[in-house]
């Protein structure tokens, strides 16, 4: 894998849609992640709060750290101090606990609220009902700022049914923009496509990508 050179060709892709790209570094070691910094990324995404401390420690201090995966509750303490975005909430309990944590570092912690659009059980996700719920009730929670949503298609080489899906995400985000919520509440970002998918997310309105095996090859399972 040319880490560098993958960097640069995404790069030129989505900058012309506007797109952010979020390195996805899960499993990779910092010398790669390292690589992947030489060519200029700053944005990497993490899945486990544990590990993404510990990169945040080991790498440099320029580098904006995304949590992407699903976060347990006791873990958020451990990325509160500096995380640069949340990608994953999905319940009120966590939200409350962002909040918290928030509040004993001082900082506000940007969030998106993770959106069940795949046809699968497994994945992670509020339904629709249940995201308004939420929405509803972030004005009670000051140092989180709500500033977008996050989903994740099914796992399938069914182009039509991924399109669905993010068409799907793409509605809510447009539905809940037009929408008066609290003043911590603001739609900008939809963090939509992974590597095998992204370019579908992107002609839908993605405004980020989360990017893992299309930059840095194969994970090894862990
Ligand atoms: C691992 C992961 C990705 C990246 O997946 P790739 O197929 O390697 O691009 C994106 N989003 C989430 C939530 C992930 O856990």
């Amino acid at each position: 894998m040319n880490i560098k050179n993958n960097i640069n060709l995404l790069e030129r892709e989505l900058s012309e849609k506007k797109c952010k790209l979020i390195a996805v570094s899960k499993t990779q070691p910092v010398e790669k992640i390292m690589e992947a910094y030489q060519a200029g990324q700053r944005v990497f995404g993490e899945n486990k709060a544990k590990e993404l401390e510990k990169k945040f420690v080991e790498l440099p201090k320029d580098i904006e750290w995304h949590m992407i995966g699903h976060l347990q509750t006791n873990k958020v303490k451990y990325i509160a101090p500096f995380v640069s975005l949340i990608h994953s909430v999905d319940s009120q309990k966590l939200l409350e606990e962002i909040n918290k944590q928030g509040n004993k570092c001082n900082r506000v912690i940007p969030c998106l609220l993770q959106v069940h659009i795949a046809n699968e059980e497994s994945k992670f996700g509020l339904k629709y009902e249940n995201l308004i719920t939420l929405l509803d009730t972030v004005n009670n929670y000051p140092f989180v700022k709500v500033t977008g949503l996050m989903g994740m298609a099914t796992l399938t080489d069914d182009e039509k049914q991924i399109a669905k899906e993010f068409t799907q995400l793409k509605h809510y985000f447009e539905e809940l923009k037009s929408k008066k919520f609290s003043k911590n509440i603001e739609m900008k970002e939809l963090s939509m496509g992974m590597s095998s998918d992204y370019t579908i997310a992107v002609e839908l309105g993605s405004t980020m990508v989360r990017i893992g095996t299309a930059i840095f090859g194969e994970r090894n399972k862990t």
